[in-house]
């Protein structure tokens, strides 16, 4: 971590520019980065910065002094530390390095780095699960594989599932298989938006396996709703 550029030194200029211009020409840029007083009031809010080696405020330094370098450094390792909490909006200068934050996330995952690909891997699990059910994590689905960043508690928590089941008193929460009812209507509501917002092609990038399935499951329920997501007839 820290400020080391050196492992991405290979990398050409003009590929982390490419990226970086990316970053300020989204239309949220505008609205997420005045400027930096470097006054540290970011790190003093950030929940992330108290257990990482995180610091919102180098991110909104580099990215405001358009250090192109520091800033690919930041897009493949220190964005997956924040916890997108935004208590870093108290920023003085009207900054939002959260909200820059979320760029730098999604410049990343558009453009496919493998970085961005590592820091997604064990959400494959989650994404497939709320486009399938409607819903998002369960206990089954902790598992120390999945979730290494959860700390060093996940592996003995995993070891005991059956415990913490029974544990756990709504009946939603208990397996996998059982959770509250999605509408059909919803589904397919919540399928289009993430066709129409791109959202399915962000996970093309990271995930093509699970891009493939969730494809085959969302066309057939949109199908079933009356939508066509290949009016021209492209595959
Ligand atoms: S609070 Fe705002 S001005 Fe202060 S260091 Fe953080 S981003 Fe910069
Ligand atoms: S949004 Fe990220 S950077 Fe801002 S306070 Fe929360 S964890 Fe820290």
């Amino acid at each position: 971590m820290g400020c080391d550029t050196s492992r991405y030194a290979q990398v050409p200029r003009e590929e982390k520019q490419r990226l970086f211009d990316q970053v300020t020409a989204d239309e949220r840029f505008g609205h997420v980065l005045y400027g930096c007083y470097e006054c540290g009031i970011c790190v003093a809010t950030c929940p992330s910065a108290r257990f990482y080696d995180f610091s919102p405020r180098k991110i909104a330094q580099a990215t405001a002094r358009e250090d192109v370098d520091l800033v690919y450094k930041f897009m493949n390792e220190d964005v997956w530390d924040c916890s997108q909490c935004f208590s870093c909006d108290k920023c003085p200068r009207g900054n939002s390095p959260g909200g820059l934050i979320t760029i730098l996330r999604e410049v990343a995952v558009r453009n496919g780095l493998k970085t961005a690909k590592e820091a997604l891997e064990g959400y494959g699990r989650i994404i497939y699960k709320i486009m399938s059910t409607g819903t998002q994590v369960a206990p089954d689905m902790l598992q120390p594989s999945a979730f290494p960043d959860w700390g060093p508690h996940v592996k003995e928590i995993s070891e005991n599932l059956p415990w913490w089941r029974r544990a756990l008193p709504p009946e939603t929460l208990h397996t996998t298989e059982s959770s509250w009812d999605v509408s059909e209507k919803t589904l397919s509501e919540l399928y289009l938006i993430w066709h129409m917002t791109g959202v399915m092609d962000m996970i093309q990038e990271v995930d093509e396996g699970l891009h493939m399935i969730l494809m085959d499951v969302m066309e057939e329920k949109l199908e079933e709703a009356g939508f066509d997501l290949h009016p021209d007839g492209e595959d």
